[in-house]
């Protein structure tokens, strides 16, 4: 059976290109970059060109703002807690109720720890209420992080309008980009952004890589100590193999950038349009207007998503409830309570996210497919009569 992928929100497949740059540092390269002698040193290089490419896509002025990582949750975690600690005073925590838990959980730790924090509200569209951070903004110096882009429903927050206020303001803007970066075009280095995460595996790199972005001038307390790495900012031997494929990843996201608003995103409105008309009681959670191009939530009513997922799932389709890392638990999704999705819909929701591998073949599978699974579990629903 053909495996038709529709979750590249919870991670993508290795570009071919990716995993061919890669072999050479797990097969003859594997020296150490810090060591003195050649056979060591030569792979520094490559490290500093992967370093130029994560720039060149995100648009960072001066690649020396990079800083390698393990995974966006790690980058997040140093932005957060290692922004919040390099300041003067402890500052208030400013974050949303729709972030990811690589958000959320590092800045409960800090209110754990005594720090103020203040979660936002977003409207029934997703959107973060502008008018209360506003307020917040007024109660003191501030570290505030908001995600670029949601990861359940692809709705993206105005990063330009909130760095301005939290600037104004004399806070420190740290933004989670792990699902915008490689979708949406962007110049950071225009942006009133201090740091920024991006992830390597969702953009066609493999898992265990990642980075951040620190503008010039922004103190970060590291949270790995030892070694003086990454310019004393992340303390251990650079996973070189793993980095040079994030690099190459970068590239060719740059060059699909095009392809992502077009192609992508045409891909995915006939794909919601279609489930829309062929499925009764469906509505899409998220503001359509303000959206990435690769991702649809819908709520389908009165039907559990898992039991969607599972009948999907035998069909060789896989699309995923809420947040991957939220599965496994019944709960509704976070995102969708906060965006007060009604009682009857909240349980159903699918999300579909795609990428430049998709193909019109696979959201023909899932016009095929979904409605009949819908019928049938409207069917064996004992909340339709
Ligand atoms: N932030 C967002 C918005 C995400 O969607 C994810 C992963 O799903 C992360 C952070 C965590 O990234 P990683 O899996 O690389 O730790």
């Amino acid at each position: 059976m053909r495996t038709v992928y529709l979750d590249n929100n919870a991670t993508t497949q290795i570009a071919p290109e990716v995993r061919e740059a890669m072999l050479p540092f797990l097969t003859d390269l594997w020296g150490n970059p810090s060591s003195m002698h050649t056979f060591g040193g030569q792979v520094k290089k490559y490290i500093e060109t992967a370093r130029e490419q994560v720039a060149a896509l995100i648009g960072a002025a001066d690649p020396q703002e990079i800083t390698f990582t393990s995974c966006g949750s790690e980058s997040n975690n140093l932005a957060i807690r290692g922004g919040a600690e390099a300041m003067d005073k402890p500052p208030h925590i400013i974050t949303s109720k729709v972030e990811h838990a690589a958000v959320s959980g590092p800045c409960h730790y800090l209110e754990d720890r005594g720090f103020r924090l203040t979660k936002l509200d977003v409207d029934e569209l997703g959107r973060l209420d502008l008018d209360t951070l506003q307020r917040d903004l007024r109660a003191g110096r501030n570290l505030t992080s908001l995600m670029w882009a949601n990861n359940e429903t692809g709705v993206v927050f105005p990063v330009g309008l909130i760095g301005e206020m939290v600037h104004e303001a004399g806070g420190v803007f740290h933004t989670d980009a792990v699902q915008a970066v490689g979708k949406i075009p962007m110049k950071i280095s225009e942006l009133p952004v201090d740091m920024l995460s991006l992830s390597g595996h969702k953009i066609h790199a493999p898992k265990g890589v990642a980075a951040i972005y620190i503008r010039r001038g922004t103190k970060v307390k590291p949270l790995v100590l030892g070694g003086h790495q990454e310019r004393g900012r992340r303390a251990g031997t650079e996973n070189v193999p793993y980095i040079v494929g994030l690099g190459v990843a970068c590239n060719l996201a740059a060059k699909h950038l095009e392809e992502e608003s077009t192609r992508v995103k045409a891909m995915r409105d006939r794909l919601e349009a279609g489930i829309l008309e062929s499925c009764p009681g469906s509505r899409v959670n998220g503001d359509t207007k303000g959206r990435l191009p690769n991702t649809t939530n819908i709520s389908f009513d009165y039907i559990e998503g898992e039991a969607i997922i599972l009948m999907l799932d035998d069909r060789g389709i896989c699309a995923s409830t809420g947040s991957a890392c939220a599965s496994g638990s019944l709960e509704p999704s976070h995102v969708l309570r906060a965006m007060n999705v009604a009682g009857v819909s909240v349980h159903g929701s699918i999300r579909f996210s795609l990428s430049t591998y998709n193909t019109d073949e696979d959201v023909d599978a899932v016009l095929t497919e979904l409605p009949k699974i819908v019928k049938r579990l409207r069917e064996l629903s004992p909340f339709v009569s």
